[in-house]
């Protein structure tokens, strides 16, 4: 298994990274109930997935250099969970 591989099941595929989110008056982010209109809400799968980053201009690449600075991804977030294991 090659390390994108890895990388890439850390995804629980929750989808909750693909919800537009907002930010209040106090600086606090919340997740609204709507989806990304590239994400399948039945599968919570991408349905453009290889090309997400061509195709949404806000969607952006989870890397290991990234994700400890977006803080806007779900507590249970895989990859979150990875920045305090
Ligand atoms: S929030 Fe994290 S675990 Fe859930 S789909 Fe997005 S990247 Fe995957």
């Amino acid at each position: 298994m090659s390390d994108g591989q890895k990388w890439e099941e850390l995804c629980r595929r929750c989808g909750e990274c693909c919800f537009e989110k907002k930010i209040d008056a106090k600086g606090v982010i919340h997740t609204t109930a709507v989806p990304c209109r590239f994400l399948d809400i039945h599968s919570r799968s991408c349905r453009v997935y290889e090309q997400r980053l061509q195709l949404e201009e806000d969607c952006i690449q989870l890397t290991p250099e990234n994700i400890a600075g977006l803080d806007w991804l779900p507590q249970g977030c895989g990859y979150r969970r990875l920045l305090t294991e």
